[in-house]
């Protein structure tokens, strides 16, 4: 008796839950006045082969709805901060001025830790598009993306929020969401959002691992997370989703190390920026012909004098680039003892892979992800690989912006688009 009474109030419950549910769905007021409308989103480290390997079930319906790249070529070094920064100015690293994810200037050295300096607009070269928006007359929105810490030009975005990795996902997504809700003359047009998780889980466990394609998993449901909250709103066949990477992921074994230390005197440097992949050597006056001469012939590294920087990579140009770079072989990193015996400390075990990008652009293992969906693009299409720094372009054609000087070619991307 009383156990059938529990279960009527069970049922009770139930209903009352499907009718709270029904009238939030309805009571979401449709958007009916959006304005062309991007968000750009990126998922760090999304190699161009995951969606065909790991087959994310969001990702791939917004694909094959929409428009996706055979891959998108990353600029050199396929690194996070000149990427993100080449994919919001069309610029590539050496024009925009963020050669590395270090960056020696002013005398001082950027990294992507030191907050005070990646605010600071005097390392961000070019213009990002969300200052071009706002320049423009519109509003731009950020839930995180690199560069738009700093009030470029003297920009302040319409809203943006310091980069703290912990802030969930999910969260992201529904302020963003939110945001759409403005009336018309508070609503942002452009508007970008950053995920790290497959990165982070790329360098931790490899390229091929089951741990990358759960990462992988997790941001595709805050993506589903994002169209189900376009289409409650009614635009999410109007609203122009972009969704890009920064560079891709290869496999690593952490025993494949050239020690540069090996090979010349240290003292003979000013300073070298290190990456595993990247290194950035500044001779002292006099030197640079005599270390170039010790490890131009390493094997498994690259190095170049400045001049000398295949025109390809596009990079010898640039006013931050070091006298000498060197580039690691794919799956190979460049170090000293000291750098390595540190590095060592934090890996468990090295004989397990782990991942790594920075290596040449050209590599099959960088090839960076593009997808997009909305008013301003073809149903179905696939296009031919092209150089990221087309998006920006494509950007202001979509939002109606003039574009400031950039590298980028309209042209090569223009078939994507209705
Ligand atoms: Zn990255």
């Amino acid at each position: 008796m009383s156990k059938h009474r529990y279960s009527l109030g069970r049922w009770r419950f139930a209903l009352l839950l499907c009718l709270f549910f029904a009238a939030s769905v309805l009571s979401q007021t449709k958007i009916k006045d959006l304005k062309p409308t991007v968000i750009l989103i990126s998922i760090d480290g999304m190699r161009s082969d995951y969606l065909d390997r790991f087959k994310p079930p969001a990702l791939t319906r917004v694909a094959n709805e929409g428009v996706r790249a055979k891959w998108m070529i990353p600029s050199f070094p396929t690194k996070t901060f000149p990427n993100h920064y080449t994919i919001a100015t069309g610029l590539y690293p050496a024009h925009h001025g963020i050669v590395e994810n270090n960056v020696f200037d002013f005398d001082t050295v950027f990294t992507m830790s030191k907050r005070e300096e990646v605010r600071n607009p005097r390392w961000w070269g070019g213009e990002p598009i969300w200052v071009t928006a706002q320049k423009q007359g519109q509003l731009s929105g950020s839930y995180f993306f690199v560069g738009t810490e700093a009030p470029i030009e003297r920009i302040n975005l319409w809203k943006s929020r310091y980069y703290n990795g912990r802030v969930p996902n999910n969260m992201r997504v529904d302020k963003v969401l939110s945001w759409l809700d403005n009336p018309i003359s508070n609503r942002p047009t452009m508007i970008t959002l950053y995920f790290s998780d497959v990165d982070d889980a790329g360098h931790e466990f490899g390229p091929d691992a089951e741990e990358t394609k759960y990462a992988v998993w997790d941001v595709d449901a805050s993506i589903d997370r994002l169209m189900s909250g376009l289409k409650l709103r009614g635009i999410d066949k109007q609203v122009n989703v972009i969704i890009v990477s920064d560079h891709g992921m290869a496999s690593v074994d952490v025993r494949n190390v050239t020690f540069l230390d090996d090979h010349f005197d240290f003292d003979d440097a000013e300073r070298i920026l290190w990456t595993g992949e990247i290194v950035q050597i500044f001779p002292k006056p006099g030197k640079e012909d005599s270390i170039f001469e010790k490890i131009k012939g390493l094997p498994h590294v690259t190095c170049w004098k400045k001049a000398d920087i295949p025109e390809r990579l596009h990079y010898r140009d640039g006013k931050r680039v070091a006298p000498i770079i060197c580039s690691s072989q794919e799956g190979w990193s460049t170090s000293n003892h000291k750098r390595y015996d540190d590095w060592m400390k934090e890996v468990d075990d090295p004989t397990q892979p782990r991942g790594a990008h920075g290596y040449d652009n050209a590599l099959g293992s960088m090839r960076a992800t593009f997808i997009a969906h909305g008013s301003a693009f073809k149903k179905g299409f696939v296009s031919e690989p092209f150089p990221n720094v087309d998006v920006y372009e494509l950007m202001c054609k979509i939002l109606g912006l003039k574009p400031a000087p950039n590298d980028g070619s309209l042209d090569r991307v223009r078939s994507m688009l209705r």
